[in-house]
């Protein structure tokens, strides 16, 4: 109930596309059964989660924020819905999004922008001599980060306790860096995608946005592990974390890494970073500089892996099985066309139209071929750097602390994600573990963040370092 008065009070920061006001009352009443009976289904039963609108629900609208899908309603669950109510968690709503998961500010919706709850923070106001009752209509906010912001602000608004997000590029970490919450993306591999729509499929991974570590490790736990509808997952069952009360940091050896000194990277984290680092050492831990000498090819080398393979994704959209579909029926050529043109947004359009281009046989060597081969000299420094003994890297999340809308639409969406992504994009190409944890509030009054990769697989010794920094 509580859970449901935040989504309500809270609904001008556009946090969610559907309120599944119904279901999460049932189910709330439900597992209030279950604990008379002193039965509960598992860590999660009775825990508000929200997830995010491009994971399929059975008998759910399921939309990806966009027009393409409006009005689509999945007869299947994603596993990690369905992982979720096998635990008991209530279901409070689907979270808004950038189209198809295309952006890093939930700006590019057609349910409109993902507005950062502290925007209307007291301090944040007061810093910029705005009155702490702002228009519900005011323009003057900051960005929550993308591609999940919607379901980073749920987790902020305290309208749920988890929120599942997915992460290609960084679309977990980002908006949880940027509203002050815990946000895990998982090594590729150990949570099933089945029902996740897919951006990348190489690269995407369900993303859990939490208060804290803990909470994390919780719903990792819970969602971890082989799934015979997903072949790139693991085939070993997973063995739920336990992290430590008190953690020694002492025979710790953290990289970080030289490059990720990038240009535009705000003073304010470039202090709690190395502030980071100091507390590592005086706690013991070994903190030595690295090298990931391929990290600046990352952005372009994403935006052709990307591309090429959203061309290929977004084929099934074609006006005859799902969502949207044009009243053009001239020929069936013509209302895919249309259909296309009307369903998808622009980011999207241009992105199925580079792709394309990368595939074409005269470019597919030059191009995509020649992308997969960078992705990999990417990975490699990684596991340079791992085999050389340091246990996991130290880095920022995002170059600054949140942007403001109108900061943010002055530039195209490419530019934007090259800017929002360069610290985070590297660990999906290479499939690796990472979480970002808070780690202080600016000057201005917003939240920033700090990012941990590890090893893959290696999520236990990731987490229990994060949470002894949290
Ligand atoms: N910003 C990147 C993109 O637009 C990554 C998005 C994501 O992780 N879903 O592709």
């Amino acid at each position: 109930q509580k859970c449901l008065t935040f989504i309500k009070e809270t609904s001008f920061l556009n946090a969610y596309i559907t309120v599944t006001e119904d279901i999460a009352l049932k189910q709330a009443a439900e597992a209030d059964q279950r604990f008379i009976q002193g039965k509960p289904l598992g860590e999660l039963d009775g825990i508000p989660v929200a997830v995010k609108d491009n994971f399929s629900t059975k008998n759910i609208e399921t939309t990806c924020a966009s027009k393409m899908l409006q009005g689509y309603i999945p007869p299947y669950n994603a596993t990690v819905v369905e992982k979720l109510f096998g635990q008991g968690a209530v279901l409070m709503g689907k979270t808004n999004l950038d189209e198809f998961a295309m952006g890093s500010g939930s700006i590019d919706s057609i349910f409109g922008p993902v507005r950062n709850p502290w925007s209307f923070s007291k301090t944040y106001r007061e810093k910029k001599s705005r009155s702490h009752q702002v228009a519900k209509d005011d323009s003057d906010w900051v960005i929550a980060g993308g591609s999940s912001g919607g379901s980073a602000v749920a987790v902020s608004a305290g309208t749920c306790c988890v929120a599942i997000g997915s992460d290609t590029g960084g679309s977990t970490r980002n908006p949880a860096s940027l509203c002050g919450v815990v946000g895990l993306k998982p090594t590729y591999g150990l949570v099933s995608r089945h029902g996740l729509i897919p951006l990348v499929n190489s690269m995407d991974v369900p993303g859990i946005l939490t208060r804290c570590v803990d909470d994390a490790a919780i719903v990792l736990g819970a969602l971890a592990g082989h799934d015979p509808l997903d072949s790139t997952t693991i085939q070993d069952t997973f063995q739920p974390l336990k992290l430590p009360e008190n953690v020694d940091v002492s025979n710790l050896c953290i990289g970080v890494p030289k490059e990720y000194h990038a240009p535009g990277l705000s003073t304010e984290i470039l202090s709690v970073w190395s502030k980071t680092a100091d507390m590592f050492e005086k706690a013991g831990a070994k903190v030595t500089e690295v090298s990931l000498p391929h990290t600046p090819y990352s952005i372009v080398c994403y935006h052709v892996l990307c591309t090429a393979e959203v061309a290929s994704n977004m084929a099934r959209f074609d006006g005859l099985e799902y969502g949207h579909r044009s009243p053009t029926d001239d020929s069936t050529e013509s209302m895919y066309a249309a259909t296309r043109r009307e369903g998808f947004n622009e980011v999207v359009r241009g992105r199925i139209l580079s792709g394309n281009y990368f595939l074409l046989k005269q470019n597919y060597e030059k191009y995509f071929v020649k992308a997969q081969k960078v992705r990999r000299l990417i990975a490699n420094d990684f596991l340079q750097v791992f085999n050389s003994g340091v246990h996991m890297l130290l880095t920022p999340t995002t170059l600054g602390d949140a942007t403001s809308y109108l900061e943010f639409i002055q530039e195209d969406n490419r530019t934007r994600s090259a800017k929002e992504d360069v610290f985070t994009q590297c660990a999906n190409m290479a499939g690796l573990p990472a979480i970002t944890v808070p780690a202080g509030i600016s000057e201005r009054g917003l939240p920033l963040g700090l990012q941990f990769i590890g090893q893959a697989f290696c999520e236990q010794q990731l987490l229990t370092v994060a949470k002894w920094f949290e």
